[in-house]
């Protein structure tokens, strides 16, 4: 059996002993050193994100292999998620520093490849200047700039400006009228994904998914490479929401990124579809992940604002798996103050009554074996107000399951290897140690005593529920569930 330290649960030092959510951290040039990474990863990173969007293979390599290191040598286990790029469209070179269009101002935008200036910039992917048609927008820059094309035509668009700004080269474009006919993998992905592969990572989020069949796309190409990374849907398209229900069937986990999501769509919109996304996973048990600006300040700001506070809290109250951090932590000059900050609000948030208590409604549950033992442990561990829940589960889907429920104690999850155990680092409330296929229940039971003790979450006699998944065990394949006594042995 491995020892290996959990790092799922945190104990935070001032506010309640135990809290469930998740913090997912976003490496980058202010986080590689591992100097700053090793106390970054040991104040509660659960999940890390490597942004395809920015560095090269080679800084992402040395940041795989400087996490591994860093995780062997305190035993975490903290999954590692690879954000590829996506169709993401883009400006090419713009002259200088940028350039100023003012409100009114006419920009041509077209598909050659010219040195951008204040009538004319080309866009890096010329195909899709066909499917903008007049009255589109056109945003640049998150949407900093604003046009509506006045004139489309093969050659290019003639756009007037509604809101002006400075554009400079290689700016994000969005498109949030537009029905685009692009491939959801881009060449660059490709490469990123069999890189990812090679590499083992856990997670791979794909960017800019319209449709629950660019997931089905990514996970046929996966199949065929005979890999085994569990997918994130990155939610930043207005097509995204309109096919969540597929999407999330499709996928593994979902990321809500609320950075594109809130140029794709009206700003003021992004809450109630965040809620919406968030109840909508709960329901079919599948994670979810709130991404972006949720504590910007602390970029260069050593506490963060009021509403950004707030803002996490919400997400948490909302349903979300796991909370995201990005420039905080890529580039912000206080990246290790940011994750405890959401050590810290996530313990808070994650005791509210009303949050925690939230049943899922009978219509709600999922069904099958595996959905039937996760709700039955819910309720014994209620009636027999057990300290703590312990499952063995196999490849992980007992635990989702049962995280769906908020139970609101421990839930220590025994799996087989460490592939499941880090991506099980993703899942509410789930706290994770490894042991050798149990051929008897008496393995589990000495195993979850032991983590509970460490952690200091029960007592000798202290009640806890186990459960067993409808994995293949020679002691029966239907999934079980057993009341058990902290300390007390079976013979
Ligand atoms: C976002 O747009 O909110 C997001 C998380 O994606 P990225 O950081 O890749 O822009």
């Amino acid at each position: 059996m491995s020892a290996g330290r959990s790092n799922a649960a945190v104990k935070s030092g001032d506010g309640p002993s135990w809290s469930g959510t998740k913090v997912v951290a976003t490496l980058g040039p202010g986080s590689l050193d591992p100097s700053v990474l090793e106390p970054l990863l040991l104040s509660g990173v659960h999940v890390v994100r490597l942004n395809f969007s920015h560095g090269t293979l080679a800084d992402h390599l040395k940041a795989v292999q400087n996490l591994r290191a860093i995780s062997k040598k305190h035993q975490l286990s903290i999954a590692i998620m690879g954000d590829l790029c996506g169709p993401k469209i883009r400006l090419g070179t713009v002259q200088g520093d940028g350039v100023r269009i003012e409100r009114g101002a006419s920009l041509r935008l077209v598909g050659e490849d010219v040195v951008g200036d204040s009538e004319v910039v080309s866009i890096n992917q010329p195909d899709i200047l066909t499917d903008i048609k007049v009255g589109h927008r056109v945003l640049i820059d998150d949407g900093m700039v604003r046009f509506v094309v006045t004139e489309a035509s093969v050659q290019g668009l003639t756009c007037e400006c509604k809101v002006g700004g400075i554009i400079k080269s290689r700016k994000g474009v969005n498109l949030p009228d537009s029905n685009l006919q692009i491939d959801a993998l881009t060449e660059k992905d490709i490469k990123d994904l069999e890189w990812a592969t090679t590499q083992e990572l856990d997670y791979l989020a794909m960017s800019f998914v319209r449709t629950a069949d660019d997931i089905r796309q990514l996970r046929e190409r996966l199949g065929a490479q005979c890999v085994d990374i569990h997918i994130v849907a990155k939610i930043e398209t207005p097509q995204a929401v309109e096919d969540i229900d597929n999407i999330i069937e499709a996928s593994d986990a979902i990321l809500v990124a609320r950075g594109d999501l809130g140029v794709e769509m009206e700003l003021v919109h992004v809450p109630r579809v965040q809620k919406e996304i968030c109840a909508r996973c709960r329901r079919s048990g599948t994670p979810v992940i709130i991404a972006t600006q949720m504590l910007q300040s602390m970029v260069t700001e050593s506490i963060p604002t009021r509403a950004e506070v707030s803002d996490v809290a919400n997400a948490i109250v909302d349903g979300a798996d796991a909370v995201m951090l990005s420039a905080e932590t890529a580039v912000g000059a206080h990246p290790i103050e940011a994750v405890r900050m959401m050590n810290r609000i996530a313990a808070e948030a994650d005791h509210y009554d009303e949050h925690l208590s939230r049943p899922i409604a009978a219509n709600e549950l999922c069904h099958g074996v595996t959905a039937a033992v996760a709700d039955s442990i819910r309720s014994i561990a209620r009636k027999v107000d057990a300290v703590a829940v312990a499952i063995w589960t196999e490849k992980g889907v007992l635990a989702r399951l049962l995280s769906r429920h908020r139970i609101d104690r421990p839930l220590i999850a025994l799996v087989p290897g460490e592939d499941v155990r880090r991506r099980l680092a993703l899942y509410y409330g789930v706290t994770s140690a490894t042991v050798s296929k149990p051929d008897e229940i008496r393995n589990c039971l000495e195993r979850v005593d032991e983590v509970l003790v460490r952690e200091g979450w029960a007592q000798q006699g202290d009640p806890i529920v186990m459960g067993f998944g409808p994995a293949s065990m020679e002691w029966g394949d239907t999934g079980s569930i057993t009341i058990h006594k902290l300390g007390t042995r079976r013979h």
